[in-house]
């Protein structure tokens, strides 16, 4: 394969087989696919030949998605969810049973602080960092730990994980370290590439980019070495090397919890893809600026973005992400009904929980994707009452700042 560029690579990588020639891959909306023989569906079912068999378990469109997101992480193989909680979910159950802990940084999506909620109910505990720095992490660890869990970019406290020091930590204790790669994308950041062994994908953010479907995958780096006694689900799997974590989650857990991905919107995600380069040079862009001018405007509010030098977390930024800072920026505006002025004064944007559309989103964290978290947990993931957090579209800018100047000197 050549070595193209991000957008080349993206548009031309994958060369859809079909007999017609569609320069997209079609939409195999069918739920089993039928064979020759019995012997033939066998061999597909006993993994001794390649195949499609039923759309739970793989599907065409959702195959070439899967390769699509394999080659733009830099992993081995992926499998795609119905969303990006059902990619997590299945990333950490794969390897994880009742006694098992979680080491996990402190900025998590909320979702994902409930879903770990969740798991106690089997056994599996987590513990969290409080600062997101390699050594706290290295503190959390015992014999029990199976897994090590960050945010490339925690979603909202916009803290980055030093991927490449988590992971050697991680690795130190015969760990792996799983990554969400949500809110950078492959665009910004590649943790495969970094040291991570598997990382997550909600796709229904910016790989999709125009929010018109639900979905996730998770991709294996192929690199850990799993120890049989320390994973026992795996025990059997190991057999397929590389391929033993995402062989066990296919045959296993992944087609039994039922958390396939549609093949349409598989093919939504195809489209979306094409211009992922494009969409986050162009939002990251506007993020930077946006924040610069609501710094500019001088009238009380502080704006936390990676891409500023008043951020904690910029020269690590600055080392591991390419291309970029990405498109989200928080600020507080001082006062819960400040902030609520002006949300509700902002034409433009959308008031919605959602990240990664080409439209400009906002939302008060504290009061709708937190609401479930205790005080302390706001805290630990930066989610403080004034603040608002803002996905930054590919809007002409002088319009974004004209928007949020009026809706801000309005407040
Ligand atoms: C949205 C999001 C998720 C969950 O993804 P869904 O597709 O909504 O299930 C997980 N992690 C992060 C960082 C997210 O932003």
């Amino acid at each position: 394969m050549e070595d193209y560029g991000f957008n080349t690579s993206l548009l031309h990588d994958i060369k859809e087989e079909n007999p017609y020639g569609a320069t997209m891959v079609p939409v195999y909306q069918s739920s089993a696919f039928f064979h020759k023989s019995a012997e033939e569906l066998e061999r597909i079912f006993a993994n001794k030949a390649m195949g499609f068999s039923y759309t739970r378990i793989n599907n065409p469109t959702i195959e070439v998605f899967e390769k699509k997101i394999t080659k733009l992480e830099k992993g081995i193989a992926s499998v795609a969810c119905a969303s990006g909680m059902a990619a997590l979910s299945n990333a950490f159950l794969n390897i994880l049973q009742a006694g098992d802990e979680i080491v996990a940084a402190a900025g998590l999506y909320s979702g994902t602080v409930d879903l770990l909620h969740d798991i106690e109910a089997f056994g599996i505990k987590t513990v969290y960092v409080k600062e997101n720095r390699p050594e706290e992490f290295e503190k959390l660890i015992t014999d029990k730990t199976r897994v090590v869990f960050a945010e490339t970019i925690g979603n909202p406290k916009l803290d980055i994980t030093d991927i490449a020091a988590v992971a050697e930590v991680a690795h130190r204790h015969k760990v792996p370290l799983l990554i969400d790669n949500t809110v950078a994308s492959p665009y910004l950041t590649r943790p495969l590439e970094l040291g991570a062994d598997i990382v997550v994908n909600s796709s229904s953010k910016y790989i999709n980019g125009s929010s018109n479907a639900i979905s996730g995958i998770l991709t294996d780096g192929g690199s850990f070495q799993w120890d049989g006694e320390r994973y026992p689900g795996l025990k059997n799997y190991l057999k397929y090397g590389k391929m033993a974590y995402i062989a066990r989650l296919r045959n296993g857990l992944f087609r039994n919890i039922g958390a396939c991905l549609s093949p349409q919107n598989a093919f939504l995600n195809c489209i979306g893809l094409e211009t992922l380069g494009l969409r986050m040079e162009r939002e990251c862009a506007n993020a930077l600026e946006l924040a610069k001018y609501l710094i500019s405007l001088d009238v009380g509010i502080t704006v936390n973005y990676p891409g500023l030098e008043s951020s904690e977390y910029h020269e690590i930024a600055k080392k591991q992400m390419k291309n970029g800072y990405g498109a989200i920026l928080t600020f507080r505006a001082g006062s819960k009904e400040r902030a609520f002025k002006i949300v509700n004064g902002l034409k433009i944007p959308y008031i919605l929980s959602n990240i990664g559309d080409t439209k400009t989103l906002v939302i008060h964290p504290e009061s709708t994707l937190a609401i479930h978290l205790t005080k302390e947990e706001k805290e630990a993931t930066g989610v403080f009452d004034d603040l608002i957090r803002v996905s930054v579209g590919i809007e002409n800018i002088e319009d974004l700042k004209a928007d949020f100047k009026q809706a801000i000197l309005n407040a």
